[in-house]
């Protein structure tokens, strides 16, 4: 198949050339945001959930720019623990359902340690020694964009990065089970910084669907930031009495 050629190749060029390709691939994972982000903000118009955002500045161009550099250079860093046997990826994928069955639940799994993880993270975020310092330019914008998503400070994305190599390296949860967490995170992220609710107002009825995240849990987070810590569930804030 052409992409286990083409996971080889990547497995085995020299380091500029993998750096390279993991630039050009979260380039196009920024653009997809921005376009899935601008497609939901007009498909969901209806069902806003946070106040038009002010004209773009080059403070948060600044930042996005620095935040796909910084995936990419965390990308580079998952290679070299690929290339040195670190972290276990066939290039010889399997493509039957049960193996990508298989990826879905594992991605359930990582998505389910990460919530917790990234919840305990926020809050030490959001303490007052470390917020000024590291996650205030996230803030700086209460009235969300897809393009805030991005407009992080580069510490924020390399302890997100790093973070998520220590759950890779311990949990070495194969590629299908990588490819669908990271897809389910960037959706996830997408939809908290559209300003819009996807999430259809039925779901509130179901037990489990009623936890998940949507667009407006995030977007009260920007605008009350001692509220909503949660990423992919409401499940931590409702423990910790933050929803
Ligand atoms: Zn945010
Ligand atoms: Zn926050």
């Amino acid at each position: 198949m052409f992409l286990d050629q083409w996971l080889d190749s990547f497995l085995h060029t020299t380091p500029w050339t993998a750096f390279a390709i993991s630039l050009a691939l979260n380039t196009a994972v920024f653009a997809g945001s921005l376009f899935v982000g601008a497609l939901l903000q007009r498909l969901f118009a209806s069902r806003a959930v946070s106040p038009p955002p002010s004209p773009i500045t080059s403070h948060e161009l600044a930042l996005a720019a620095c935040t796909v550099f910084l995936n990419s250079v965390v990308l580079h860093a998952g290679w070299l623990l690929w290339r040195a046997k670190r972290v276990h990826l066939e290039p010889q994928l399997e493509y039957e359902f049960a193996a990508l069955l298989g990826g879905l639940f594992g991605a359930v799994l990582i998505a389910l340690v990460m919530d917790g993880l990234m919840y305990a993270l926020h809050r030490v975020a959001h303490h007052r020694l470390v917020y000024s310092l590291l996650h205030a330019p996230h803030h700086r914008y209460s009235n969300v964009r897809p393009l805030t998503l991005f407009v992080l400070h580069p510490a924020e994305t390399l302890a997100f990065g790093g973070l998520w190599l220590v759950v890779l390296l311990v949990l070495q949860p194969g590629w299908w089970a990588i490819v669908f967490y990271l897809s389910l995170n960037t959706l996830f992220g997408v939809v908290g910084h559209t300003g819009v609710e996807p999430i259809p107002p039925s779901w509130s009825r179901f037990p489990l669907l009623n936890r998940i995240a949507g667009g407006e849990v995030h977007a009260r987070h920007h605008q009350e930031p001692t509220r909503a810590f949660g990423f992919y569930t409401t499940v931590w804030d409702r423990l910790f009495k933050t929803e």
